[in-house]
């Protein structure tokens, strides 16, 4: 049995929020993949994660989970992959979607774009104005949703129609909504690690409602809060000792 890992949310924990990893911590990563056994977990697809943290530490790590581990590698090889369209279904996945699409075309905001619907591997986002709006036009729905409730509505039009397919509606960043399975947050990657004794998780969302907060809480884990790369820096040369 190994003894422990230390497992890292990406985004703001790891790399300044949606940015490469800096070289600085680049080099300290690597210093610390040398002495324990690293995994990283972010929500974001496999291509991103790997441009966030470069080729090295890529391979230095032990483990990596891709969207939440719906994507999940050891040691360099792709060795778990799920998606949300097997877990609930063709037949399922085809009326939400049809569903979102009578639902948008019939909401009235000020302006609509492109790509109304992303399918991803763990999860759909959808999104009222479509995702392919610009920077203005995008701050411009926050504001008409924080006003008119648009995305709140759309979620309890869902949570109505769809609470048989035992899925989770989560209202997140800007413009649009996530619909994932439900236990398909960060949680969903320990499945893989119940070889560890101990398993340390390092995120700066773990407030309740923040995307690491259900990783953090779990009992599987040791939670440690960050505010940034340098501050999971400064936690990890006390955790290991590193001068
Ligand atoms: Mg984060």
């Amino acid at each position: 049995m190994e003894t422990s890992i230390l497992l890292f949310d990406v985004d703001g924990t790891l790399t300044p929020s949606r940015r490469p990893i800096t070289p600085e911590m680049k080099e300290f990563m690597k210093e610390v993949c040398s002495r324990v056994h690293v995994g990283f977990v972010g929500g974001s697809d496999l291509p991103k994660i790997h441009e966030q943290l470069g080729d090295e530490l890529f391979a230095l790590a032990e483990y990596v989970f891709a969207e939440n581990g719906c994507v999940a590698i050891r040691k360099g090889q792709v060795f778990s992959e799920e998606s949300i369209s097997e877990k609930i279904g063709e037949d399922n996945i085809k009326q939400l979607i049809n569903f979102c699409l009578r639902y948008i075309a019939d909401i009235d905001i000020p302006i609509k774009r492109g790509t109304f619907i992303e399918y991803r591997k763990g999860m759909l986002n959808v999104s009222p104005i479509g995702r392919n709006c610009s920077l203005a036009e995008r701050d411009e729905f926050w504001k008409v949703d924080s006003e008119g409730k648009v995305r709140e509505k759309f979620v309890e039009a869902l949570r109505k129609n769809f609470s048989h397919m035992g899925l989770q509606f989560s209202i997140g960043g800007q413009i649009s909504i996530d619909i994932f399975p439900r236990g398909w947050d960060k949680t969903n990657c320990l499945k893989f690690l119940e070889h560890y004794q101990t398993v340390h998780f390092f995120g700066d969302r773990t407030m309740p409602g923040g995307n690491d907060y259900e990783i953090f809480a779990s009992e599987r884990t040791i939670g440690h809060t960050v505010t940034g790369p340098e501050d999971t820096k400064n936690q990890l040369k006390e955790l290991l000792g590193i001068q």
